[in-house]
């Protein structure tokens, strides 16, 4: 146990606290390319829209651990 354990995201149904993922529901994903002299293509910016709602889980047993996710991304560098 660390300092930090009371900030450590913990999944209550199987302890995992260090493999989590997140899913983005309705995701637009838009980019930009220029088509160059040589007629090859380059990507010029990425603009991606996120619709519905970010789910965060549990990588080990897959609960849903969504109502940490606010701490999750303050916690994210
Ligand atoms: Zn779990």
């Amino acid at each position: 146990m660390n300092k930090n354990s009371t900030m450590r995201i913990v999944c209550p149904e199987c302890g995992n606290d260090t493999d989590f993922f997140e899913v983005a529901d309705g995701v637009i994903i838009t980019t930009r390319y220029v088509q160059n002299d040589d007629c090859s293509f380059s990507q010029d910016g990425d603009e991606s829209q996120i619709l519905g709602d970010i789910k965060f889980y549990c990588a080990e047993c897959n609960a849903d651990l969504s109502y940490s996710h606010q701490r999750f991304l303050a916690m994210l560098f």
